[in-house]
């Protein structure tokens, strides 16, 4: 009787029952084999992208971000010596050189929608390491309603399998990290358990130690199983708006000249983007802990988006929004075109209802919907955006419930 030579079922109980030579091979077993080879082959790539000779260089870091964010070539900069350095540093452990180089977790200051989370998510895609978000709002002290800090891990545990060895190797990001500034400077009695107490909580975190981290997520209680995951070499970059911290910059550039120094010339100030003058002073005043800040010793600014960064943000991207919508209709055999001057259009919209580059695809949404219910079932193979179209379609779009308050 034919059976499988794996598993010994009987060819009557299998679906399907392959012959080799002398051999037989039963549908489950083949399914359990490709699963086997999945997960080792997946092992075997993850430690092979992160081989430490083969770290790109800034430059082609640099390089494969221009391909997907635009502008911002500050942060980007800062971003890809960061990462390398991030990189050679691991590799330093290794060799056990005498000369210890300090961890570059990064902070990256930047109004909304300017491309902070776009920057950390292309860099973690560039270096095919996992890479988790995590928002800093929904975090609390140890013990009180909301999240341990540990849960941050968590997330990076999740998006790497469980893998605790290539979680270590990961790159979190931290957004909203203004949002557990302290909150206020006054020692007061009750304590501040989502602003500071956060902060104390991820001291440990940011300067890389063994945590505990409970593998569901949520609070830890005394049955769960914990996974130890050591943070020496997960890179974490911290993003925040900071809302109102050019009013701090503003403050200290201006007591600067008081004193000795104030009969030298002024040095020229752009009024209009202090943030590219942002120190971790400012930091300092907006309500982080002196620890934290030595953490995070890489800081860098984004600039707000003007109107030509977001014209070119809507069409230049890898995966633009323009050219999502092209190869959608491509999907369905229709070549889809624009004529320039709609790209204004949507830009001066965005622009007109303080949207930011988060607008632009709100706008095309309303602009591209109705075509994207009927067209399907039409037998057009070609459509073309017009101006006047554009403008009809985009009036049913409520603005006021876009507007970010
Ligand atoms: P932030 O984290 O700063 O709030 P995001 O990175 O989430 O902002 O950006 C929101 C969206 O806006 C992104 O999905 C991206 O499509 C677009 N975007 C913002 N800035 C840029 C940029 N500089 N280049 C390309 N796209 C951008």
């Amino acid at each position: 009787m034919e059976k499988c030579s794996f598993c010994g079922r009987e060819k009557k109980d299998t679906d399907l029952l392959i012959s080799g030579a002398k051999c037989h091979i039963c549908n489950y077993c083949v399914e359990q084999a490709n699963i086997i080879i999945n997960e080792e082959v997946k092992k075997k790539t993850t430690l092979k992208k992160t081989d430490l000779k083969k770290i790109p260089k800034p430059s082609e870091i640099k390089d494969f971000l221009d391909k997907y964010v635009i502008g911002q070539d500050c942060a980007k900069k800062v971003m890809a010596v960061a990462v390398y350095n991030h990189y050679k540093r691991i590799s330093q452990q290794k060799t056990n050189d005498e000369v210890e180089i300090e961890k570059s977790n990064i902070v990256m200051v930047g109004e909304t929608g300017t491309g902070k989370t776009l920057l950390a998510r292309t860099i973690a895609k560039f270096l095919n390491v996992p890479f988790a978000i995590v928002d800093a709002t929904v975090l609390t002290e140890a013990g009180y309603v909301g999240e341990d800090v540990e849960s941050i891990l968590t997330r990076l545990l999740m998006v790497a399998d469980y893998n605790v060895k290539s979680a270590e190797m990961g790159i979190v990001f931290i957004d909203e990290l203004d949002k557990i500034a302290r909150k206020s400077d006054n020692p007061s009695i009750t304590r501040d358990v989502s602003g500071e107490g956060v902060q104390q909580g991820l001291l440990k975190l940011l300067e890389g130690s063994v945590v505990n981290v409970p593998p569901q997520g949520g609070r830890k209680h005394p049955e769960q199983k914990m996974i130890a995951v050591d943070t020496t070499n997960i890179l974490f970059i911290c993003g925040g708006a900071f809302d109102g911290i050019e009013k701090k910059i503003g403050q200290r550039l201006n007591t600067k000249l008081i004193g000795f120094d104030a009969t030298k010339k002024r040095d020229f100030v752009n009024k209009d983007n202090l943030l590219q003058y942002i120190n971790p002073l400012d930091l300092k005043s907006f309500g982080l802990i002196p620890e934290i800040i030595g953490r995070l010793p890489i800081l860098t600014h984004l600039n707000p988006l003007e109107k030509e960064t977001l014209r070119r943000i809507l069409t230049e991207p890898k995966n633009s929004i323009i050219k999502q919508y092209i190869k959608l209709f491509e999907y369905d055999g229709i070549a889809l075109s624009f004529d320039e001057d709609v790209y204004d259009f949507i830009v001066d919209k965005a622009i007109e209802f303080k949207l930011g580059a988060r607008g632009l695809r709100a706008i095309c949404e309303s602009i591209m919907l109705d075509l994207m219910f009927d067209l399907p079932s039409k037998k057009e193979k070609t459509v073309n955006i017009t101006l006047e179209l554009a403008i009809e379609k985009a009036e049913r779009l409520n603005f006021s419930n876009l507007k970010v308050a």
